[in-house]
């Protein structure tokens, strides 16, 4: 039997001019008709829809029949799911994402497994039972690792009645899953990302493990042989043009039916959206999915995989989510993407998610609608968590040694750059001397000066009541600890591209634009600061 990276060799260059079709080939009430008949849809139906989708009432029609379609199969409920962030280390650097190696704004944390246990009786409290395991590309997370913690959750779930355990990590080998499905793991959530070789290598960086498309396409060729059955695909939308992405993720669920006779579990249908310290996410770009065409997307795989649950997340907005969430759907309410993130509550993510109404008010809707919640149970309150306390006062000397360390920093930095300015690099050897003092820069701004800036925002936030003065200027400070962290990025850039010329101009242009911007930042943080405690202190009385 062929794997799907041998079928989607042959059939790829197919799938990129369906999604071109400048005309539907087949009537829509045919495929409708066929959808009705045998639920599923043909690669070729799929894109004749898409083209029958450039008219609006055409558009209209093709939601109706998906609606009528899904309500014929699914059951009528709605499953709740929520994903518990293990690690957020990672040996990739996926340019749309916010654990991607080189994002030095990203905070590094590792659950170990009593961490990993405290935070997991804190969402099994809410009532939470269906838990996806969520990890990055940690070279001391291997499976073996992993399936500790599957055994715990496992165990935890177990004690409580029931419910499920599913993963979302890098792709590994059958015999991991073979060790993991016995640990107690029931079904893995993989996307492909995009479809697109092109594309895929552009945004998966040489010298990331997850750059080998091949074996990333043929992860359920070994999934599958290991026993596990319920899986869960899709295209992260926004990374090429979708109706490709669709297409060829329809295409890959059509080849699991027939060489393995299944149906998906779950459809990803998660949208790119911002990350911190991640310029390719913040900018719409040419590939950016439209709220219009991303309904037409959930109602193409509604149709497409009518028994498959689609997979709402809070990436979206809460009334896009409830506005488009079926009968059989999967449903998230509750979501932090850090490490710890549900005890702690205060640190950033792999991406921007939005905050949704609870979980009760959430049941109630599908109540309302004679949907019933799976996957949630009573709230079974436990004591408070231990959170940081609020009251700790922050080493304020130290912070201005820090301040003190970058500015020196700063400093040697301008000195280089000047030097650059004086001899530009026509000889090789001064070039190579100035990049690699450049270089020691860069660590120390991406090491020391990140950290400071992690440990600030959370000193900050903690310790400045939030005043609506106060919050606006911390946001103000941590969008310019993310701009740093972007100018750096291309600052090293610019790095290559003089190492290649040796013409540094436009290495001074961004170079002199951050150092001036670092400095008017520190400056403003420690005028905000001095004001705060001026104005905590003569509240207080002290002196
Ligand atoms: S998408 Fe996953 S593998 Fe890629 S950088 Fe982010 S966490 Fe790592």
């Amino acid at each position: 039997m062929s794997t799907f990276s041998e079928v989607f060799k042959v059939t790829g260059a197919r799938t990129e001019s369906l999604a071109a079709l400048p005309e539907p080939v087949h009537p829509l009430e045919d495929i409708f008709a066929a959808a009705e008949k045998n639920p599923g849809l043909d690669v070729e139906d799929a894109a004749s829809l898409i083209a029958w989708a450039r008219e609006p009432e055409r558009r209209a029609e093709i939601h109706t029949a998906a609606q009528r379609v899904r309500e014929q199969v699914a059951p009528h409920t709605v499953e709740f799911v929520i994903p518990v962030y293990l690690t957020s280390f990672c040996e990739n650097e996926c340019l749309y994402c916010g654990y991607r190696q080189s994002n030095a704004l990203a905070e590094r944390v590792r659950l170990s497994l009593d961490e990993f246990s405290r935070e997991l009786d804190l969402i099994l409290s809410w009532g939470h039972r269906q838990i996806e395991l969520v990890l990055s590309e940690d070279p001391e997370f291997g499976p073996e690792v992993l399936a500790r913690y599957v055994e715990l959750t496992r165990r935890k779930l177990d004690r409580l009645g029931g419910g499920v355990v599913g993963l979302c990590s890098p792709v590994y080998e059958c015999e991991d899953y073979v060790r993991l499905a016995a640990a107690g793991l029931e079904w893995v959530v993989e996307w492909q990302e995009t479809y697109h070789r092109p594309h895929f290598d552009r945004w998966h960086v040489t010298g990331s493990p997850k750059r080998d498309f091949e074996y990333r396409l043929d992860l359920w060729d070994r999934v599958i042989p290991a026993g596990i059955r319920k899986i869960a695909l899709g295209a992260l939308l926004g990374l090429y043009d979708w109706r490709y992405d669709v297409l060829a993720t329809i295409e890959h669920g059509n080849y699991l039916r027939r060489a393995y006779g299944l149906e998906p579990h779950a459809i990803g249908i998660p949208r790119l959206k911002p990350a911190r310290g991640v310029l390719a996410s913040q900018k719409p770009s040419r590939f950016t999915v439209p709220d219009d065409d991303y309904r037409l997307i959930l109602s193409l795989y509604h149709l497409a995989f009518p028994r498959s649950r689609l997979f709402f997340n809070t990436r979206e907005n809460y009334e896009m989510n409830i506005s488009m969430v079926a009968a059989g759907d999967l449903f998230t309410v509750d979501c932090d993407t850090f490490p710890g993130g549900y005890l702690r509550n205060d640190t950033p993510g792999q991406f921007s998610t939005h905050g949704f109404p609870s979980r009760r008010e959430v049941a109630g809707v599908f109540a309302a609608r004679g949907l019933k919640s799976l996957y949630l149970d009573a709230e079974t309150p436990l004591p408070a968590p231990d959170r940081p306390s609020s009251a700790v006062p922050p080493d304020v000397v130290k912070w201005r040694e820090e301040h003190a360390k970058i500015r020196a920093a700063l400093q040697d930095w301008q000195a280089i750059l000047a030097g650059l300015v004086l001899h530009p690099g026509e000889n090789l050897t001064d070039r190579q001397a100035a990049l690699a003092a450049l270089r020691m820069t860069m660590h120390f701004f991406k090491t020391y000066a990140m950290d400071h800036c992690r440990r600030e925002e959370h000193a900050f936030s903690r310790t400045f009541a939030p005043s609506p003065d106060a919050s606006a200027k911390l946001q103000a400070f941590r969008d310019e600890h993310e701009r740093l962290g972007i100018d750096l990025d291309k600052f090293e850039r610019q790095m290559t591209s003089y190492q290649l010329s040796g013409d540094p101009s436009v290495l001074l242009t961004v170079g002199e634009r951050t150092i001036r911007e670092v400095n008017e930042h520190l400056a403003g943080e420690e005028e905000f600061a001095a004001r705060q405690f001026a104005s905590r202190d003569s509240a207080t009385g002290s002196r």
